[in-house]
Order: structure tokens, then sequence, then C-alpha cells
């Protein structure tokens, strides 16, 4: 596989292509800003193609029998499986995130898509005894066209599950990969090009403010998971609802807490707070625990351990195997991570670690950033309540559990919290406390297929990576039968 120059294709109705207008965006590799490659930038005209694809695919595909769309899904997964060495390379050069990590999206993906397919069997309706002359039953039925949108941070993972559940549920769709990182995408696409029927996986490359919002507004797709940032969660539900009723899923972004109590081992929270930071994806995971909440009984020690450990990640090149971290993903994100740096200075939070570029050749070009880290925040600074997306954590003192229960829940966020404590009781009373959707008791960032993951709050509408969101891309039909007894 060459490493420049990747070129990838939009997937329409089967076939590999430009875009109508041929404009391509460019693929810039973070870690040092050389081009790398580049994918086409789908305009009106070709989503509205790969929407009427999909719509004349979905009649056929609904009616497959479920073993039959089991053995495509598994075939996605075997084809993933077949070129995952070339795609964890792309998804390297392409993300900056570190070849070690990158490896567990790319089997990542092929999970989702294995689990779904072990789940089609579970596309079950009820029967309900609502009268003794009827017989009462329900059938999910898919929505038809599905569209999906998704962002930067774990491209070919989400790419993947953007088409495992929708397909297994019955339906048709159209993905938008991000424009920052779309080149993972476009092996998705030649694979669903050789093993799916035509029309049943479009994948349009494309602008948020272009592709994506046509696919929002159109019509005929009643159906959309989102993954990305809550403002333009917001925005996409109030553009879908501008065209006609939909069913919007939210995945948003978090503001993460983790609550250090007094009877953990600070060798253990400072580990657990650096790795559920997910500095090997330069801390751009939604799920990262970037607001560390430590009683002030073991406050100095473990922020020490902290500190430590964060200014011992090795950073390079993103493709070596050593590298602990890597570069932020784009130029604009990594001016946004820098200006949340200036806010937390400027709000008077103790700059521990990190807040600039790192010294040495290798840095000098691309979007690096030393990991970070901030002591002494306060609640009302800004650092404590926006999502930053980067490698700066956020560290916190209490003194009773109600103090930490409110900073906690201070935010508009409520993705994921974890709990540190030894006690069993402690730790189920915070879990209950905590307004978020994915509590870890003494662990963080892990996460499982089978157990429903989503926000609450501003952090999403509805559960992924369970059985919930196979259903989610189902519609009920209630029918009831006249028995002659
Ligand atoms: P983003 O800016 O919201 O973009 C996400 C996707 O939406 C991209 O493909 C983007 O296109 C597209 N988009 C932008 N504006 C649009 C519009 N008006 N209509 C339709 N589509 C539009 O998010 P991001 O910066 O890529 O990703 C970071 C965010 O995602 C963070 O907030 C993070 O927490 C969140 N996230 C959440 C989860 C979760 O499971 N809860 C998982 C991962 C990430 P472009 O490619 O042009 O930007």
């Amino acid at each position: 596989m060459p490493n420049d120059n990747i070129a990838t294709k939009l997937l329409i109705d089967g076939e590999l292509v430009e875009a109508t207008g041929n404009e391509r965006l460019p693929s810039v590799n973070p870690a040092n800003e050389e081009i790398i490659g580049s994918s086409p930038s789908a305009g009106k005209a070709d989503v509205e193609r790969a929407v009427a694809a999909a719509q004349k695919a979905a009649p056929l595909w609904a009616t497959l029998s479920v073993r039959e769309r089991i053995k495509y899904v598994r075939a996605i997964a075997a084809g993933l499986q077949a070129r995952a060495d070339e795609l964890l390379k792309i998804e390297v050069l392409d993300t900056g995130n570190t070849i070690n990590k990158a490896w567990g999206d790319i089997s990542s993906a092929g999970e989702a898509l294995e689990y779904y397919a072990g789940l089609g069997l579970e596309l079950k309706g009820e029967t309900i005894p609502a009268s003794a002359n009827n017989l009462h039953i329900t059938l999910r039925e898919p929505y038809g066209v599905v569209g999906r949108i998704i962002p930067f941070n774990h491209p070919i993972k989400f790419a993947a599950n953007s088409l495992a559940a929708p397909l297994m549920a019955g339906n048709c769709v159209v993905l938008k990969p991000p424009e920052q990182s779309p080149l993972s995408a476009g092996v998705l696409a030649e694979i669903c090009r050789e093993v799916l029927p035509r029309g049943v996986a479009n994948i349009v490359t494309g602008l948020g403010s272009a592709t994506g919002d046509v696919i929002v507004r159109h019509p005929a797709i009643k159906r959309i998971g989102f993954t990305g940032s809550v403002t333009t969660g917001m925005a996409i539900q109030r553009a879908a609802a501008e065209t006609c009723v939909k069913h919007v899923s939210l995945e948003l972004g978090g503001k993460n807490p983790m609550i250090v109590y007094p009877d953990i081992d600070p060798d253990l929270a400072a580990q657990t707070a650096v790795g559920g930071m997910n500095f090997a994806w330069a801390g751009q995971s939604c799920g990262s625990s970037s607001r560390i909440l430590v009683h002030e009984s073991l406050y100095d020690a473990v922020l020490k351990r902290i500190v430590e450990r964060v200014a011992a990640l090795r950073l390079g090149d993103p493709l070596d195997p050593q590298a602990q971290m890597g570069p932020v993903n784009s130029e604009r994100h990594y001016e946004r991570v820098c200006r949340y740096i200036g806010f937390g200075n400027a709000d008077g939070a103790k700059l521990m670690a990190g807040g600039k570029r790192p010294p040495g050749k290798l840095f000098e070009r691309g979007y690096w950033l030393q990991p970070t880290v901030f002591a002494d925040v306060m609640p009302s600074m800004r650092i404590a309540r926006e999502e930053i997306f980067g490698p700066v954590l956020s560290v916190f003192k209490w003194k009773d559990e109600a103090e930490a229960f409110a900073i906690a829940n201070s935010t508009d966020y409520g993705l994921t919290a974890s709990i540190l404590t030894n006690d069993l009781n402690t730790a189920l009373r915070a879990a209950r406390a905590v307004q978020s959707g994915y509590v870890w008791i003494n662990g963080a960032s892990g996460h499982f297929y089978g157990t429903p993951f989503g926000g609450h709050k501003n952090s999403g509408l509805g559960n992924e990576e369970g059985i919930e969101e196979l259903y989610s891309y189902t519609q009920n039909k209630t029918i009831h039968i006249m028995l002659k007894l």
C-alpha cells in the first residue's frame, strides 16, 4: 500500500465514483502536516444519488432472511480483517492516533459487525394478551434508508459500527465519514462494494455543512444516527425537524468526572486517571475522564503521581509502537485546544505539566501538544465546564461527598463517570448520584459490546453498542388478528 496519495472514492449504488463536481478534499498527516491523500467532496447531487440508490435497494434488503443479512454483515467484517494491516497504517497516518491503540479500533470495527450479526435473530416482536378474541402481535420493521454521520477520532470503528446495526435491522445506509480523517472509510467502501448488493451501503465523504446537511434534511431519510459534538447534534435536530418528522439519535460530547475516594491507593488512582484520559488518542475520545475529582486527604499525593505519569508519556511518531501519544487530529482542532489551555491559565488554574508544543525536531511540524495537567481547577472555570477534546486533564479537590457530586454534576454534559473506591456501598451510592449514562467503578474508558453506551443530559439521546441500538433502527408495527374461537 502506498503511504501517500491515498485517493478514496465515493460508494454510490455499488460503484466507486468521484463527486459530480470532481472536487476533492486533501487529507493531512497531523504528525507532520504532509498531504497523504484525498477524498471526494460529495455535493447535493451525489447525496441524492446515494439516497436514491439506498431507496431502490431497501425493499429487497429488508425482505432478505435474517440469516442472509447475517452472512453479508459478516462478510464486511471478514473484509476488514483481510485488510487490517493496511487499514491500521492508513488510520494512523490520517488521525495521528498511536498504532498500538489504533489496532484496538480496527478490531473493534470487526467486533461491532460480528456482534450485530450475532443479534440478528433477536429482531423479534411480541405477542400481547390485550384481549381474549384477538391475537395481538408486534413486528419490528426497518425505516428504509438510514443516515449516519460520524466524527474524526475513531473513524474506522465508527464507520463499521454505523453500518452494523442498521444493516442487520434491514435498512440501507448512507454514511458520511469525517472530513479530517476519511481515508479508512475509503477502504470500507471498497469492501462493501465487493461484498454487498448495490445500494445497500453508500459512503459519501465531504463537509458536514454540505454533504452532512443534505443527509440530515433529506425527506427520504427518516432515521439519523449522529456521533459528534453537542453543537452539531443540536443543529442536526433542528435541521431534521425542518424537513419532516425524523428519529434522531445522538452520541455527543462529554466532560467526564472521575471521583477519587480517600480509601484508594494514590498510585492506582493516578494510573487510572492517566489511562482514562486516553492520551494515545491525544485525549480525543468522548469518554475520556477529563475531570479528576480527588478527596483532599490524598489530593497532593494523587496530583504528584498524575503529573509524573503524564510527564513520562512518550510522544512520538504515531507509527512507532513505542509512542504513547501522537498529535491532535487537525490544525483547527490544535488551535481550539491551545485556546482552552489559554483559558485555563487566564482563569487561574495551576498549570502542572505541559501546555505547550513539545521541544525537539520531530515536533516542529504537525499538531503536537504536550500532555497537559491543570490543578486547583474550580467548577466555574471554562476548562471545567466545556469539552476540550484534547490532551488536557483538570484536577479538582473535594472535602465531602456532597461537594464531589455537585462538582461532578456541574456541567451540561452527562456521558461517562468513574468512581474509585474500595467500598461497594460508596461506589454504588456514587454511581447512582452521578448524572452520567455510563459509569465505571474502579476503572475507566473501557467499552464492552452488549452493554448500552449513551449520554444523559446534553451528551446524547439513545444508546449504542447494545441490543438497544439494533432495536433503534426498527419501528414497531402492531397487528391484531381476529380469532374465530
Ligand atoms: P463535529 O464537529 O460535531 O462533527 C461530527 C460530524 O458531523 C462530522 O462528520 C462533521 O463533518 C459533521 N457535521 C458538522 N456539521 C454538520 C451539519 N451541520 N450537518 C450535518 N453534519 C455535520 O464533531 P467532531 O469534532 O468531528 O468530533 C468530536 C466530537 O464528537 C466531540 O464532542 C466528542 O465528544 C464527540 N464524540 C462523541 C462520541 C459518543 O459516542 N458520545 C464518540 C466520539 C466523539 P466534518 O467532517 O465536515 O466536520
